[in-house]
């Protein structure tokens, strides 16, 4: 099996990365099924790295149906540490106008119709993981200034509201998200980061704003086609961050972080040892199976 330390899930209009050299493709089966795609595994400024599209070559899965648990164990069976996703969002705020970046620092969770944990199908184990910061907050300085020696406009915090879609929102809820003070919004960002939390990687967002959503007076309501155009402007810019960011975060391998992702599960499994189920201490394999 290939090996990867550092990770890169790319979103819509990103669906692979300049640069990978030594590609292998990786598409395994997990316990929960495939990822959206084979990852591909090569390495990027000398660092291993594994890349997915989000949504599958060709942009096939709906947010909603999305493998995350799947995806994020890929990402595990093949060793990586550090995670970086990279998302489109419109903007909730004047501030941040389309093609500015944002590095957030919370999530608010509107989502209603998928999983959101590896402790769940009445498995026999319950995890608590703490969640207070949804993001590393060891990733979130290296994103932002790689950010700003590519040049961006990068926006360093910011709540990003998680909604379920895949219809854009109506112009009262997107009026409401704004009363909330929330800085963007997307559909993507849970459950990849309570999954990459339960799976102790290390995980950072760079959200990309495409649009002012449909609350703003003077712009056209969001469209896909929208989207589509200002994607394509600063996919780019993206892949440029991406090529800095992995050899600054594999450059944290070895340090002692504050953040504590990498020891999540610790103290957050509350089931009694003895009356967890065998097969599920087999089913959740490599997230659990140091703690039994
Ligand atoms: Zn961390």
């Amino acid at each position: 099996m290939p090996e990867a330390l550092v990770g890169v899930i790319g979103g819509s209009g990103l669906y692979q990365i300049e640069g990978l050299s030594d590609v292998e493709e990786f598409y395994p089966d997990t316990p929960w099924g495939k990822p959206s795609d084979a990852l591909m595994v090569g390495k990027l400024e000398g660092v291993p790295v594994a890349f997915l599209p989000r949504h599958g070559r060709g942009h096939r899965i709906s947010p909603t149906d999305l493998p995350v648990q799947a995806n994020i164990y890929a990402f595990k069976m093949l060793g990586v540490k550090f995670l970086l996703s990279v998302s489109a969002v419109g903007s909730m705020k004047e501030e941040i106008p389309p093609l500015d970046l944002v590095v957030p620092d919370q999530i608010f969770d509107r989502t209603v119709a998928r999983p959101r944990s590896y402790f769940s199908d009445h498995n026999g184990i319950v995890g608590h993981i703490p969640f207070a910061e949804p993001f590393c907050q060891s990733l979130r300085p290296i994103l932002n200034e790689v950010s700003e020696a590519s040049g961006a406009t990068i926006h360093f915090g910011g709540t990003y509201i998680c909604i379920e879609g895949p219809q854009f929102s109506t112009r009262g809820e997107s009026l409401i998200y704004r009363q909330w003070g929330v800085d963007v919004i997307g559909m993507t960002a849970i459950p990849e980061a309570k999954l990459a939390r339960e799976a102790e990687i290390h995980y950072v967002l760079l959200a990309c704003a495409t649009d002012y959503d449909c609350w703003h007076t003077s712009h056209e309501s969001v469209t896909v086609e929208m989207v589509v155009e200002n994607l394509h402007k600063n996919v780019g810019q993206a892949k440029e961050i991406i090529r800095r960011f992995v050899p600054a975060a594999a450059a944290l391998q070895n340090s002692h972080l504050e953040c504590g992702c990498d020891k999540a599960l610790a103290t957050a499994i509350m089931t009694d040892r003895g009356v967890v189920p065998a097969e599920s201490v087999k089913k959740l394999g490599l997230l659990v199976q140091k703690y039994f």
